[in-house]
């Protein structure tokens, strides 16, 4: 594996916040490096200059001196080309014989001296026409020049500078920014640490929060802060898509533990009667009649439990087709209501006043929401009991009530009635049901704009009132 493969390799198999850590501090390396050029080349040029400036204009000046003398060495006076040095330049003139005739500082370092500490290789601030040398602890720069009169030997020309100090102030600037690079370096890393941390907890959070869902508990949610980043967005986007998921998971393991007890029941008495029919019960005619009725009344009543549930199911899975056309509101009424009587005779079951009145939707289904509600009305009622239906029209509406003098619904439970599977517990009144009805009813309803007003009373009764909006131009 090539070295790049192998450390991108490496740098995937980090964490997020190492890799923007590491990017962090190799961009905040590449500005400091910049800045610290800049500075190192600015300050370089700021100290060094001045000096190779004060050499070069001494040098340029005792030139232009030379020229209009051109005098023989006896003329080469110190104090003529010493007004002509800058400040801190030091002339030594040397003839072709080796005579130094001109020395404006003697104390200074001899020429041996200089050319034995001259640096072998240039440093990057020196001009090429400068020499460098270091003797003892001064750091010297050597300007030369060569003068010829006309009439006597040539002389060479010595200028000098001491940079020391600018070479320690230098050293010094150079010192800081190193320390600055180290320290800024450990900072950028302790920074970008900490930030990248900090910003990917909600990622650790959502981590840990998904491990601990699963199908039977996904009532686990990520934390959500103030801030309004990114992250905050997707832990609210993936709390909603757990609850869009939850919901149908809770039904359905509603349904099944729903399903499993409700199939109980039919399935013991089929088997019992099996049994009983098996045993000799088949020989009795009275007991086969019996077996025979009971039979057929639980298989009744499965087999409208299945419709409801596949009715729900399609329901919810929006796969409901209904066949909306003009129908006649009181001739639905009105058949509902025969049938009605013809099957209850444990109670006194009145049509009061049935509106002629056209609506618009499905017959089958109209026809199954108003059933749901004159059955409930004959089942929460005690035998004796009686139950009115009354549709009178309101605008473009018509009213159509179901009103029962039975057992009656707490306020609490009027709008619980609706959900799915609620059956109000009642010790002194049992009635056999799914909990599936009203909700039925209310699916119906919904899918025709119907609205359902609920008016009940404890020991007193119900009614129930169908709000319905009448067919256009009726
Ligand atoms: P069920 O099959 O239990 O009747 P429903 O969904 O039709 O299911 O009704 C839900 C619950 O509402 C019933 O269990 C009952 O407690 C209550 N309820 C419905 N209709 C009436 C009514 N007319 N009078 C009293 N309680 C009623």
């Amino acid at each position: 594996m090539s070295l790049i493969k192998r450390i991108k390799h490496r740098f995937n198999s980090f964490q997020i916040s190492t890799k923007i850590t590491l990017g962090y501090a190799a961009c905040f390396a590449m500005l400091l490096l910049i800045i610290n050029a800049v500075a190192w080349v600015g300050v370089m040029n700021a100290l060094f200059d001045p000096a190779e400036n004060a050499l070069n204009r001494s040098m340029i000046r005792v030139a232009q001196v030379l020229e209009n003398l051109n005098a023989n060495h006896d003329s080469l006076h110190a104090d003529l080309l010493e007004n002509e040095l800058s400040l801190g330049v030091v002339l030594r003139v040397v003839t072709d014989d080796g005579v130094v005739v001109v020395d404006t500082d003697k104390d200074y370092p001899s020429n041996e001296d200089f050319n034995s500490g001259i640096l072998a290789e240039q440093p990057s601030f020196a001009e090429d026409y400068l020499e460098v040398s270091q003797f003892k602890n001064a750091l010297i720069y050597r300007g030369t020049m060569y003068f010829k009169p006309d009439d006597d030997d040539g002389a060479t020309l010595y200028f000098f500078k001491t940079i020391t100090s600018e070479l320690k102030t230098f050293n010094e600037l150079e010192n800081i920014l190193i320390g600055l690079d180290v320290f800024g370096m450990i900072f950028a890393l302790f920074v970008g640490y900490f930030l990248s941390r900090k910003t990917l907890t909600p990622i650790k959070e959502m981590n840990e929060v998904a491990r601990e869902i699963v199908f039977e508990n996904m009532d686990g949610r990520i934390p959500i802060s103030d801030a309004k980043d990114e992250l905050t967005k997707l832990g609210t986007t993936l709390n909603e898509m757990l609850d869009r998921l939850q919901k149908p998971i809770k039904s359905q393991q509603k349904f099944v533990s729903y399903a499993s007890h409700e199939l109980r029941t039919p399935a013991t008495v089929f088997l019992g009667y099996v049994e009983l029919l098996e045993n000799g019960g088949a020989d009795d005619p009275e007991f086969l009649k019996e077996a025979m009725e009971a039979l057929r009344s639980e298989a009744n009543n499965l087999q409208k439990l299945l419709e409801t549930i596949s009715f729900l199911s399609r329901y919810d899975q929006s796969r409901l087709k209904l066949d909306k056309e003009t129908l006649d509101l009181d001739e639905i009424v009105g058949d509902v209501m025969r049938k009605m009587k013809i099957s209850v005779k444990t109670h006194t079951i009145e049509l009061l006043n049935n509106t002629p009145a056209k609506i618009f939707g499905d017959a089958t289904a109209v026809q199954q929401m108003i059933r749901v509600f004159l059955e409930n009305a004959v089942k929460y009622t005690p035998a004796g009991g009686n139950v009115k239906v009354n549709s009178v029209r309101d605008g473009d509406k018509v009213l159509l009530s179901i009103a029962d003098s039975g057992i009656g619904i707490a306020p609490e439970n009027q709008q619980k009635i609706f959900e799915r599977y609620f059956r109000v517990s009642n010790q002194n009144y049992k009635a056999q049901g799914s909990g599936l009805g009203l909700a039925m009813a209310k699916a119906i309803a919904d899918l025709h704009d119907v609205e359902i007003l609920v008016d009940s009373e404890l020991g007193k009764g119900t009614t129930f009132t169908l709000v319905i909006p009448v067919a256009t131009g009726d």
